[in-house]
């Protein structure tokens, strides 16, 4: 059976220790889209690790981690991530890399920070870590796939043809030094040597597992509102963030995911620029901030202070739709236990109307929250195990999201380890 993970929001739901928990019952834990630009952060009995590259699923070692073609792979970034968690005693995880993935190339994460320099205070918030360059470049028609490593004649060819167009940009647009053929094949020859073990036809891997009846889970990054067509763009992400993404970027048929897991934090952050109605500021933001996720919501690949805001009922009953939501696991809940009293956006007020619809991003840019404050429940429910022991208000709570978003809230995360879970 074939589950995929993914977020509702802007990222940062806590995938990574949704994927991690449910990766005990599974074979094969994918990657599907997105790159290095965001991470998991996941605590288990090996430590805490920032994963940005490798599936939230390489700590067991019953599990083969697959990297699949709709992936911008950046090979010595996954293989330092390899090397690390190796180095704090973590069996060598079993990876795979899709043939058809397509490799982040030295110049995209040049590209990425000579265009933010260029954009000045005018910039997307990028991670800086090549995503939009690569993106661009795919579909292009002009990036490298992993297959075209071990072909080193028409390599050659290729990249002579695609650097003379890099060069005109690096020379007019940025300029900054122009790049040089033999030296990005070197680097290409260093990435093929490093990934070479591991190149596999994932699609033809997966069809196989999906045969045998192997459980596989698709590991979505970011969430609903950075998907380039149904997100907050131009503010997003340049791959899919969607579950439906998930066959393309896997391999498999889209209607082999049967179970599709929506990751909902009870609480908001987003990182980067663009609307974000129930953003909260100043001391209310900073405690909550400072709260928040396992350590605080800070940025797990570039340590900047996320935004932070109310829960967003309309934000996230959209963001589950469009994932295409059987199953809610809502997040990071034991945060909110300092509160008195919890506000939670219901609804946006637009040019004088309210609605419960979330809108394209040009109506978005006037939406006001509107907000309806819950009771909070003045206790740590870490620890806890069984519904029924939550307290009221906290159960209030629960019901009270769930009814606004319209899908069932099946998980609920109380801590940020494997066993923080409470299933209704
Ligand atoms: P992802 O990108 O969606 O995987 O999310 P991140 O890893 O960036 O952010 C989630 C953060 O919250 C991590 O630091 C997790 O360890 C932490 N976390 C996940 N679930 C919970 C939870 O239920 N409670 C608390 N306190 N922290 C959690």
């Amino acid at each position: 059976m074939v589950k995929a993970v993914v977020g509702a929001n802007w990222g940062d739901e806590g995938k990574g220790k949704i994927t991690d928990m449910l990766s005990k019952e599974a074979d094969i834990i994918v990657r599907f889209q997105g790159g290095a630009n965001a991470g998991h952060t996941i605590v288990n009995d090996y430590g805490k690790f920032a994963l940005h590259t490798l599936p939230s699923g390489v700590f067991y070692d019953h599990t083969t981690s697959i990297i699949g073609n709709g992936v911008a792979l950046n090979i010595p970034v996954l293989f330092k991530e390899v090397s690390e968690i190796v180095e704090k005693g973590v069996p060598m995880p079993k990876i795979l890399v899709s043939d058809r993935a397509q490799i982040v190339m030295p110049y995209h994460i040049l590209f990425d920070e000579y265009e933010e320099e260029r954009l000045a205070g005018k910039s997307f918030g990028s991670t800086k870590s090549g995503i939009a360059p690569f993106y661009s470049d795919k579909y292009a028609k002009i990036g490298f796939q992993v297959a075209e490593l071990f072909d080193e004649d028409a390599l050659k060819e290729k990249l002579e043809r695609v650097i003379v167009q890099k060069n005109v940009l690096l020379e007019h647009l940025y300029h900054k030094p122009a790049l040089k053929v033999d030296e990005l094949f070197a680097t290409l020859m260093e990435y093929k040597k490093m990934v070479e073990p591991y190149v596999c036809d994932v699609s033809a891997f997966l069809y196989n597992a999906i045969k045998e009846g192997k459980n596989i889970l698709l590991e979505g990054q970011l969430g609903s509102l950075k998907d380039p067509d149904h997100g907050i763009y131009p503010m997003v992400t340049s791959s899919s963030t969607l579950a439906a993404y998930g066959a393309i970027g896997a391999g498999i048929p889209p209607y082999e995911i049967k179970k599709i897991i929506t990751v909902v934090k009870a609480y908001s952050s987003a990182v980067g620029a663009g609307a974000f109605v129930s953003e909260i500021f100043g001391d209310e933001a900073d405690e909550l901030r400072r709260r928040g996720g396992d350590g605080g919501e800070y940025g797990a690949t570039t340590g900047r202070p996320r935004r932070m805001g109310w829960f967003d009922c309309v934000a996230s009953k959209y963001g589950c739709r469009i994932q295409g939501t059987t199953d809610v696991a809502f997040t990071v809940l034991d945060v909110l236990g300092y509160l008195d009293e919890i506000p939670v956006c219901v609804g946006y007020e637009i040019d004088g109307e309210v609605t419960t619809d979330f809108p394209t991003t040009a109506k978005l840019e006037k939406a006001k929250p509107v907000l309806k404050v819950l009771p909070g429940w003045k206790e740590d429910i870490r620890g806890i195990k069984k519904y029924e022991d939550l307290p009221e208000n906290c159960r209030k709570y629960i019901e009270f999201v769930e009814e606004q978003i319209g899908f069932p809230i099946t998980m609920v995360s109380n801590g940020p380890g494997r066993n923080d879970i409470i299933y209704r």
